[in-house]
């Protein structure tokens, strides 16, 4: 059995109550406000945050204490006092007149209850347990809070836009229905909420003609999606979301076993390693398969290491789907220096040791001839170097040849942020022999500068890390 029954009430310019001057009260003025209702509130003493309220004119305060005229014309009371005869005597008086009433913490003296609430304006949902487990309610509430897009109110409008249009053309309910649930569960759905409004209405019109029987099916879209360093719990919630839903996920070496498992059990997973010695074909490859995936009809997770735009080459594969008419939206991810730094417990810029920080590609076949040494063989900075593992005896031997000091400290990570990461620690001098010996065979990073000295993360590094010849 339900325990109350669950209602929206309209509060538009009504007048609602509230007695007591407390922080909790500043909370239910606040609701109240977002609602359209004209608050007064009856307090002899009032608080930081309410005070704010009455100073800007938002809501009408008198300055003593309930009178049981104050009820006049009220459409809902909320009770915020820790006045306890207080809370009983208004109680009382306000379900006398039939006018609902919440006193907080205080079921037993109040006719409605006050649900947790996720706010995706217009809509809105709110959690109940019956008040026995309110706790439960807001472990309840930050899940909801996670699984639902923040751009839902965008949709919600975007879908209002064309409401009697798709009510004239799909004359059948069940059509209708049909209708929304691919709108959506599909592109168009995507489209809206990237905030892309032109080609959401776009599909939604050639969907709503195929719907009537005439043309094409809808288009699929491509997200571009930052997969982070490769522990789970950093994925963006926009990632999280997008795998959850994705038909089909393309994925490159780089992306964990780890991330690639947030994806829908029974979505399409398909490896796109690019083979050594010809990248530039099997980019090609890549670009020509995303738009044959995408023009399917279906829903495409592009899932790329750390972030797209990072040495991901993201770029490129944008151009080609732009090219290609397909719609594309890029999400951020965590890009390996950041995830690596933190797990690692460097600090990338430091007021004493690092004003600056650079992103380099080690790839030794560009880098040898096109990275300004100069400029990275200075102090004060801290340099990151991806795919470095292969080019840094080059690497090592260029910078020192710039005048960086040799005993500059210097970290190897490996498989950062995972289960399997490690890490080698020395020096200039040193960390070529060491690397050597550690035989690093994943992703790995290197970090170059003052700040590496500093690995704040003591008991991971002990553990993982291979000291030698330090
Ligand atoms: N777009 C990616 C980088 C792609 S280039 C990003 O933003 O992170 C590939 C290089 O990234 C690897 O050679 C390695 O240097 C680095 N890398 C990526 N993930 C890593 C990880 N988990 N640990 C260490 N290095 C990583």
């Amino acid at each position: 059995m339900m325990q109350s029954f669950p209602l929206f009430l309209s509060l538009q310019g009504r007048r609602a109550l509230v007695v007591g001057g407390t922080d909790h009260a500043a909370r239910k003025v606040e609701l109240l406000l977002m609602a359209g209702a004209q608050v007064s509130l009856v307090a002899r003493t009032v608080t930081g945050e309410i005070a704010q309220l009455i100073a800007d004119a938002r809501i009408c305060w008198a300055g003593r204490t309930f009178d049981e005229g104050d009820l006049a014309g009220v459409a809902l009371v909320i009770v915020a006092t820790a006045d306890e005869a207080l809370q009983a005597r208004v109680s009382q008086l306000t379900q006398a007149r039939g006018v609902p009433v919440n006193v907080v913490d205080r079921p037993a003296l109040s006719s409605f209850i006050m649900p947790a609430i996720v706010d995706r304006g217009p809509i809105t949902i709110a959690i109940s347990t019956g008040g026995v487990a309110p706790a439960l309610a807001r472990k309840l509430r930050a899940e909801i809070e996670r699984a639902l897009p923040a751009a839902l109110g965008r949709l919600a409008r975007f879908a209002e836009i064309f409401r009697a249009q798709v009510r004239r053309t799909l004359g059948e309910p069940r059509a209708r229905r049909l209708f929304w649930d691919r709108v959506f569960d599909g592109p168009v759905g995507e489209l809206a909420l990237a905030g892309d409004e032109i080609a959401a209405r776009r599909e939604l019109i050639r969907l709503l003609d195929s719907a009537r029987g005439d043309t094409t099916p809808a288009q699929g879209m491509v997200h571009l999606v930052g997969a982070g360093p490769g522990d789970p719990d950093l994925l963006t919630l926009k990632a999280h979301r997008l795998l959850q839903r994705a038909d089909v996920v393309v994925y490159d070496r780089l992306v964990s076993p780890e991330v690639l498992a947030v994806a829908r059990r029974d979505a399409e997973r398909i490896a796109v390693g690019k083979r050594r010695g010809s990248p530039g074909v099997a980019q090609e490859e890549i670009n020509a398969r995303l738009v044959a995936l995408a023009r399917s009809g279906r829903s495409v997770v592009r899932l790329k290491g750390g972030d797209p735009f990072v040495f991901g080459r993201g770029g490129e594969e944008v151009e080609a789907l732009v090219q290609a008419g397909i719609a594309v939206e890029v999400v951020p991810g965590i890009t390996a220096a950041l995830g690596c730094a933190a797990s690692a417990g460097i600090p990338l810029t430091h007021r004493d040791h690092a004003q600056a920080c650079v992103f380099v590609t080690g790839h030794t076949r560009d880098a040898e001839a096109a990275l300004d040494w100069t400029m990275l063989a200075r102090p004060r900075q801290t340099v990151v170097i991806y795919m470095g593992a292969e080019g840094l005896p080059i690497i090592a031997r260029q910078l020192v040849q710039h005048g960086m000091p040799l005993d500059t400290p210097v970290a190897l990570i490996e498989n950062g942020t995972t289960e399997r990461e490690r890490r080698v620690v020395g020096t200039l001098a040193t960390i070529e022999r060491q690397a050597a010996r550690a035989r690093l065979q994943g992703p790995t990073l290197c970090v170059l500068g003052e700040v590496v000295g500093l690995a704040l993360v003591r008991d991971r590094e002990f553990r993982l890390e291979t000291r030698i010849g330090f």
